[in-house]
Formats: structure tokens, C-alpha cells, sequence
């Protein structure tokens, strides 16, 4: 039988859950604003407004960057810091649905911020002078983790594990022929900077599934600036998942060393297994609200119909397609599903 004092509380935790379900299926809209002609100051108000109704998350990466002193004493060892860029310097456009597409970049680059002053701010804390040592703090969403980096290789030096038909949209960026990034130089420690900062960014776009549920008209044009804002991105999680497995592959043959510290690193493997984790069920989160975004125009009378290739929404015969990616997801899956890449993930994970 349930006692009263239990009963209470079972009766406040029911609703307390009933309202946050609440909470979460009436969001609020945001108010009609033209942001035209808004000053620097201006847009930083509806910036830091719609990422703190819409994306929380997102909000704390920037307000952390923001908090972070620029002199720190690391046990003893003054080190100093550029001052942190001006997110607001990241928005370009001048329509409140280009800010929210302009909000995932603004995201994405201030995580890489967060890794390299938060980094800091934690070997303050510890009292650790940095040395010549690299730290990363990765930011998984609920937690940062502090990692040392190990040696490392080159990235590009594994492209020939890369088949022409793996080499899609972001292979040129950050494998080969790459640019002079942290994801080259710092290998795999800049490769998971990268997941990570894709990963953070991408989970900004989806929290601003509520934006275009409660903010726009409901139209196939609307709809198609979130999935549009989503498709660029959510296949950089396999993308990244095979880059880092496959300079895993390379160093075990390639350069025993450098597999056998990062392997042996438990905070590096943390640190991958939570973004890694995180970032494969934002997508499937993702298929699930395009999978409903679909149901609701067909039943506003709209023709949904989507291949490998584009996403097209129409009525009468007119119909409107936009690229999804999804043949380059679906070949970097059906790669990643093979026992190599497959073991060796539970490896990294154990
Ligand atoms: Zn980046």
C-alpha cells in the first residue's frame, strides 16, 4: 500500500513531469522582430534571445567563452590568452531565419573556442602549468573533458585508406588536401575537435525545430530552412566517426606509437564515446522529426516524396527539391557497419 508521504510525492512528481511535457509541446513563439536595420548591439539581443529560448545549450558554450578570464595563473605560470572573438561578428545575415541558420556557424566556431580557453580554465583550476603539452576540454553537452593530447601523425597521411566514393563533402576540408587546421596537425585530438564542434553546432540546429514549429508559417518554404540547416550537417557525424576510426586503422599499422597513446588515453576515449554517442542519436533524433515534418504536410494536403538525393515538397505537380545528403550518409554508414570499423569502435568505447 503507498504511504501518504510517498503518495505526495508520487502526486507532485506527476506533475511536475506533465508540466515540463507541457513546456516542451508549447514552446514559445518569438516575437516578429525586423532585423534589417538592428546595430551590432541589436543583434546581439535577438542572438543571445533565440539561442536562450531555443537552444540553452548553445547559449552556455558562447556565455562560457564570453566568462573565461584572458590571464591565468596555471600553478604558477602566468598564461595568457587573446581576447575571445565576438560571436556576434559570425552573423551575417539580416533576416531573423538567416540569424537562426547563421546561429549554427556562431555555435560551431565558439566550441572550438570553448575547447581551447576552457582547456585552460581547467588547468588553472588544477593548479598545472601547460608546458609544451596540447590540452583540448571537450564539451559533450553535459560535461567538459580535459585531455592531454599524445603524438600524432599528419591526418592526411591515411587518405589512401579513402576510396573515391568515401571522399565526400568534407574529405577535401580536413583529410586531404586540407588546409593547415588543428584537425592536420593535432590528428586525431583535431579530428574530435571538429566532431565535437559539429556535433554541438548540429544539436543548436535541431533545438530550433521549435522555432520553426511555433515562429513560421507552417509553409514547405519554412520547413525547408530547418531541413535545409540540418542536411548540411548531419552527416558530418559519419564523416567524422570514419575519419577518426580510420586514423585509428593507419596508426596500428602505421605508427605504433601514436595508436598506443591514444589507446591508452581514458580521457580522450571518454571524451569520443559521449560526443560520438551524443551526435549518432542527434541524428536519428533528426530522421525523426523530418519523418513528422512530413506527416504534417501531407496533411495539410502537400506531396512529400524524398530519394537519395533531394527532398521534394510540392502540391498539383509543382514540386520544390533540395539536396539531403542522404548518399553520402547511407555510403559512409554501410562502410562504418563493416567488422573492422565495428570493433574497433568497441574498442574505443570499452
Ligand atoms: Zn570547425
Amino acid at each position: 500500500m503507498m504511504n501518504n508521504a510517498f503518495a505526495r510525492q508520487f502526486i507532485i512528481l506527476l506533475l511536475v513531469c506533465l508540466f515540463s511535457g507541457i513546456a516542451r509541446a508549447e514552446p514559445p513563439a518569438f516575437p516578429p522582430v525586423d532585423v534589417s536595420r538592428l546595430d551590432r548591439n541589436g543583434l546581439r539581443t535577438v542572438m543571445n534571445e533565440l539561442l536562450r529560448t531555443y537552444s540553452p545549450g548553445g547559449k552556455q558554450v558562447l556565455d562560457r567563452c564570453a566568462q573565461c578570464p584572458c590571464t591565468l595563473d596555471c600553478g604558477g605560470v602566468t598564461v595568457t590568452i587573446t581576447p575571445c572573438p565576438d560571436p556576434v561578428s559570425l552573423v551575417k545575415s539580416r533576416t531573423l531565419d538567416g540569424i537562426v541558420t547563421d546561429l549554427i556557424t556562431v555555435v560551431h566556431e565558439m566550441t572550438h573556442e570553448y575547447q581551447y580557453r576552457i582547456a585552460m580554465a581547467m588547468l588553472a583550476e588544477q593548479k598545472t602549468p601547460p608546458k609544451n603539452d596540447r590540452y583540448h576540454a571537450y564539451y559533450t553537452g553535459a560535461e567538459t573533458i580535459l585531455v592531454k593530447q599524445t603524438a600524432v601523425y599528419r591526418t592526411s597521411e591515411m587518405q589512401g585508406l579513402f576510396p573515391a566514393a568515401l571522399r565526400t563533402e568534407r574529405f577535401p576540408v580536413y583529410v586531404f588536401p586540407a588546409r593547415e587546421t588543428g584537425a592536420q596537425l593535432d590528428g586525431i585530438y583535431g579530428l574530435l575537435d571538429e566532431y565535437d564542434a559539429y556535433y554541438i553546432g548540429t544539436k543548436t540546429g535541431l533545438d530550433f525545430l521549435d522555432y520553426y514549429r511555433t515562429s513560421r508559417q507552417d509553409t514547405p518554404e519554412d520547413w525547408f530552412h530547418f531541413l535545409d540547416n540540418m542536411n548540411r550537417y548531419y552527416f558530418a557525424q559519419a564523416e567524422f566517426r570514419l575519419y577518426l576510426l580510420n586514423y585509428l586503422r593507419y596508426a596500428k599499422t602505421q605508427h605504433p606509437d601514436v595508436y598506443a597513446g591514444i589507446m591508452g588515453n581514458t580521457a580522450f576515449r571518454h571524451a569520443f564515446r559521449d560526443v560520438d554517442d551524443g551526435y549518432a542519436k542527434l541524428v536519428q533524433d533528426y530522421f525523426a522529426a523530418k519523418a513528422q515534418i512530413f506527416t504534417r504536410l501531407r496533411a495539410a494536403g502537400y506531396d512529400v516524396d524524398e530519394d537519395d538525393e533531394f527532398t521534394r515538397i510540392g502540391k498539383d505537380g509543382a514540386f520544390t527539391g533540395r539536396s539531403n545528403f542522404l548518399k553520402s550518409y547511407k555510403a559512409l554508414t554501410a562502410e562504418l557497419a563493416k567488422p573492422v570499423y565495428q570493433d574497433l569502435l568497441t574498442e574505443l568505447k570499452k
